[in-house]
């Protein structure tokens, strides 16, 4: 048996949640690492996303140049 840092009463050492309030005794528990390990999972998902909206961007720009060199030769070509 161990205390439910949620609520303090007492759970057993079966239950991953506490039964009364909902807590997670994992998180409770566990070491700081793994904590660390999820925020750099976080951080790696959003500098992930981050590149992906740059390249983009980039790709974004280089269709709005040759966009105008269209719009420029066509306007050439009256
Ligand atoms: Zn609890």
């Amino acid at each position: 048996m161990c205390i439910c840092g949620g609520c303090g009463k007492l759970i057993d050492k079966k239950f991953y949640y506490c039964p009364w309030c909902g807590k997670s005794r994992v998180v409770q528990e566990k070491d700081d690492s793994a904590e660390l390990r999820y925020a750099k999972f976080k951080e790696k998902q959003f500098q992930k996303r981050y590149n992906q909206l740059e390249k983009m961007e980039e790709q974004l720009d280089s269709l709005e140049k040759e966009l105008s060199i269209l719009v420029l030769s066509a306007e050439m070509h009256k």
